[in-house]
């Protein structure tokens, strides 16, 4: 399964990416989290990378997509993947396409992520994340039990450098200039799933949800093989 997860930032991409590669054991790659360990890791990219995430601004197409390409490349992903964060540009999608294209794949599902712009400020603006293990928090609804300390690998739970209200702003207002015009880009591939992801979630919620995705790629893949056949 090739699926990727799109939204504004603060949907809930991350939370519902850590149930999910989970539930359908696939690999969760986030291009945010890629470009966070390179920084930390002070890697050349990490260096390039930097003052974009620091401003709420997009990192350059040709440096994301190169890093995608490589992530893709590894082993783990031959069998499928879950894409969290990327693709946010038309640019990166189509290149997205055609390293598919060259191994005769394609993604199986869009889940497109809603929330209003309302609750997206709460949410982020009080996010906490484990910088270990990648387990979302939140300080108002789920804190984690010892303040600071992951309920589930005792690493360190922090709150991100671009989580104000301030540079929220401008990633909201680069998302909806760049990124949103791929609703319509995959909405007429016909493979994009909407869902209201505003409630939080139970885990009856999300197997319901999971039951759901395996279904729209059972029919994406049969209309895409009668499409073929019709050719
Ligand atoms: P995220 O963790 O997905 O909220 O991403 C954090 C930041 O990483 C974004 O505000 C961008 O600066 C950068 N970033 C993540 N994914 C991409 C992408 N696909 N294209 C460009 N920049 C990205």
């Amino acid at each position: 399964m090739k699926i990727v997860l799109l939204g504004a930032p603060g949907t809930g991409k991350g939370t519902m990416a850590f149930s999910m590669s989970r539930a359908l054991s696939l690999p969760h790659i986030s291009t945010g989290d890629l470009f966070r360990f390179n920084i930390a890791e002070g890697t050349e990219l990490g260096h390039r990378a930097k003052q974009y995430l620091d401003s709420g601004k997009l990192v350059p197409d040709e440096i994301t997509i190169g890093m995608v390409k490589e992530r893709l490349a590894e082993g783990d992903c031959r069998e499928g993947f879950l894409l969290d964060g990327f693709p946010r540009t038309v640019p990166q999608a189509v290149a997205l396409d055609e390293v598919l294209k060259l191994e005769s794949e394609e993604l199986d599902l869009v889940l497109n992520l809603q929330v209003p712009e309302e609750l997206i400020f709460r949410r982020i603006t009080n996010r906490l994340v484990c910088s270990a293990c990648g387990k979302p928090y939140n300080k108002l609804d789920f804190p984690p039990v010892q303040e600071g300390v992951c309920d589930t690998c005792g690493g360190p739970v922090i709150q991100r450098r671009d989580d104000t209200a301030e540079t929220l702003r401008t990633r909201l207002d680069t998302y909806y200039e760049l990124t949103d015009p791929l609703v319509t880009y995959y909405q007429e591939q016909g493979i994009l799933l909407n869902h209201d992801n505003s409630g939080t979630h139970t885990p009856d919620q999300v197997d319901s949800l999971i039951t759901k995705i395996k279904e729209q790629i059972k029919l994406n893949r049969q209309s895409s093989a009668t499409a073929i056949s019709q050719e």
